[in-house]
């Protein structure tokens, strides 16, 4: 396979180039939008407040992922939402000439999913312009030939037609990001590194103390690559090379794309190198008949979105990897949600492993350095085994002191996230290292919730050191012996006097349940500081987040009071809970959890992904509709088009009782309204 590279013409771009094309702001005031989409081009000033957060669900919502060909230019921004509207539609910036598109703060939030600058680039995006950028959504950019800059004076110079040297783009990058620019993309870098034309220094870091993450990249550092060599004494922040990862997985949301991309490239016969360490899963969309409107399903998409599972299907039988899949039986569902397997039976200390999947940090929960990537850096994995690295900073977050019975890692995560210095984006592209005795406390279930949610941080990912609770969790898991666990935990930790560029302290004990007001889960409160009563109409106590064993014990927890006492949930309310993962469903039937469930009025589904991607039982169907729900993120749309609140699992079920928004009280057995 590899020879067919190193004969591959491959060159670098030119070093000077000219956008043809417009500028679109993307603006709060969605008639300043509309206006550029006419044909006027906008003088931009202050005044025209810039959108922050564009999470790639507003780039390319959920439903326009079923495609994964050029029809994506049909689609970016169209779940935009400027004020209250969405002023974006189909093939209208396509139509509109644009190169370059502009925003403000953390755009490229949430999902991984490379379809948003896929489908910018089809649309005619060539620069992308933001006052700071996520990290796998930067990275995705720069594997696809996007340029991206942080620098506003460039709007003049292109408008004015000015050629701008390719090196304005590079300036501050290390070598191989530089590399990946100058040669367009991801994948003519690689040929280029294979062909000898781009090389890779060591990063002659002299030994020095380093946290558990940098420790676990200097152990995978791909030395040399043609003497099959890997590890070096040391790494820094900064350092930049290629480390070789353990587990490499997709879904079907990305496997196809990426398909496509390694036939297309690669040609029909060529093999994914060591299909043993890949691992494919059927777990977004197997909801998706259910939850689709039939507007949708008329416009042909439902069929659409089934080819996502037929193509990963044949995809993985023909290179041999082993796929999670959907349910045989008649009923929907999957094995499992890729997280969720991965850390009940693949993660293990100290590995590297990378997803298809923003929440890959998951698997963080069991000291492994775990991170999600787009679908070039997967398809290239396919071919090298390894991936693009730029070793982060490491902010450590200690959570000390005894929490509240009723308050949970979600709750921890929420108070994490509406921190001023997690709010302005200092935590972008960084290692998360959660420690403190409230975390030691902690069991791997809710670890990986915090670990799971590093995504809504922004982090480049997050871990928590091994433990003795890791070692009993091996063993109980994964059926490993003592000294097996023992053995794979032995020196994961991070050297006394390791450097930490901020550290964050929380009281535990201060912590009360947590609610994240609609539009994103940076809009943390208490829940007894939120203005109510919330009635709710959806309760949804499910996904990878919370869909864990330890989750369904914390709504079987309260359900329980609540059967006691003959209570029931609300008549007005709709409450699913959903495992991830058929081990946690026979978890939930040994302990009559599924009983209980309907005894009080819950239905419980078959692990996927479902309502957590707008695709599944569980989805608002109006904006007025009110939807409780444990999942991590609640970006505008990500669950249908109603106003969706996040809390811990214990309010999600206190809430489905009530029919308002309410924190579980474990002493009372009932509970206040927000
Ligand atoms: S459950 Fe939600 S957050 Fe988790 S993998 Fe599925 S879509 Fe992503």
């Amino acid at each position: 396979m590899l020879d067919v590279l190193r004969s591959r013409a491959v060159h670098k771009r030119p070093d000077r180039v000219r956008f043809q094309g417009r500028v679109l702001f993307l603006t709060e005031d969605p008639d300043l939008v509309r206006r550029q989409l006419a044909g006027h081009d906008l003088e931009w000033t202050a005044a025209a407040k810039l959108r922050d957060d564009i999470s790639t669900d507003e780039i390319t919502p959920a439903y326009v992922c079923y495609y994964y060909d050029e029809t994506l230019g049909e689609f970016p921004y169209v779940g935009l939402k400027c004020r209250h509207e969405f002023p974006i539609s189909r093939g209208s910036v396509r139509h509109g000439g644009f190169a370059v598109s502009v925003s403000g703060k953390r755009r490229g939030k949430g999902s991984s999913r490379e379809q948003s600058p896929y489908a910018e680039r089809c649309a005619g995006i060539r620069l992308v312009i933001a006052e700071n950028l996520e990290r796998i959504y930067r990275e995705n950019c720069q594997n696809l030939g996007i340029l991206t800059t942080t620098d506003f004076s460039i709007i003049e110079r292109v408008r004015r037609g000015e050629e701008i040297p390719l090196a304005t783009f590079t300036r501050g990058e290390g070598e191989i990001t530089r590399g990946v620019i100058e040669y367009g993309g991801l994948f003519n870098y690689n040929v280029a590194r294979l062909q000898g034309k781009a090389t890779v220094a060591l990063p002659g870091t002299p030994p020095r103390p380093m946290t558990l993450g940098e420790k676990i990249l200097a152990r995978h550092w791909v030395a040399d690559p043609a003497a099959g060599a890997i590890g070096v004494p040391a790494v820094r922040p900064g350092d930049e090379g290629f480390v070789l990862t353990d587990i490499r997985f997709s879904h079907e949301y990305v496997t196809p794309m990426a398909a496509i991309f390694f036939e297309q490239l690669m040609g029909p016969e060529a093999r994914v190198a060591d299909p043993d360490t890949v691992l494919m899963f059927r777990d977004h969309l197997t909801f998706l008949p259910e939850a689709m409107t039939p507007e949708r399903v008329k416009e042909g998409l439902l069929d659409i979105a089934l080819e996502l599972e037929k193509k990963q299907r044949t995809f993985a039988e023909r290179q041999g990897i082993k796929l999670y899949g959907e349910l045989r039986s008649r009923r929907r569902g999957a094995e499992a949600i890729c997280h969720s397997k991965i850390l009940e039976a693949h993660a293990e200390p100290g590995q590297v492993i990378i997803g298809s999947d923003s929440h890959t940090p998951h698997a963080g929960a069991v000291g492994c350095l775990a991170f999600g990537v787009g679908t070039t850096a997967i398809f290239n994995s396919w071919i090298t085994k390894d991936v693009r690295i730029t070793v982060p900073e490491t902010v450590k977050v200690v959570i000390h002191g005894a929490k509240p019975d009723n308050v949970t890692a979600k709750d921890f995560m929420l108070e994490i996230l509406r921190h001023p210095y997690v709010k302005s984006g200092g935590a972008i592209g960084k290692l998360i290292e959660y420690c403190g005795d409230a975390v030691a406390m902690l069991s791997v279930d809710e670890r990986a919730t915090m670990t799971n949610m590093t995504a809504e941080v922004g982090g480049f990912t997050g871990y928590v050191a091994p433990d003795q609770r890791t070692v009993e969790y091996l063993i109980e898991a994964r059926g490993l012996s003592r000294m097996q666990a023992e053995a794979l935990c032995e020196g994961l930790a991070s050297d006394p006097g390791a450097a930490y560029s901020t550290v964050i302290e929380i009281d535990a004990a201060r912590v009360r349940p947590m609610l994240a007001l609609p539009g994103d889960p940076g809009n943390g409160m208490p829940i007894e500081d939120a203005a109510g009563p919330i009635r709710v109409d959806i309760a949804y106590a499910g996904s990878c987040t919370a869909g864990k064993k330890e989750d369904m014990d914390m709504y079987a927890r309260v359900l329980r009071d609540a059967a006691a006492r003959g209570a029931r949930v609300a008549p007005w309310v709709r409450f699913y809970i959903q495992c991830g993962s058929q081990d946690v469903k026979r978890y939930c039937e040994d302990r009559g959890y599924l009983e209980l469930f309907r005894e009080v009025g819950a239905t419980f589904l078959e692990p996927s992904c479902g309502a957590c991607i707008n695709a599944g039982p569980g989805v608002s169907k109006t904006p007025d509709e009110v939807t409780i729900s444990a999942i991590n993120r609640n970006f505008p749309g990500r669950s249908g088009p109603g106003q969706l609140y996040l809390g811990n699992p214990y309010t999600v079920a206190a809430s489905a009782l009530a029919g308002y928004v309410t924190a579980w009280d474990p002493d009372a057995g009932r509970a206040t309204h927000a």
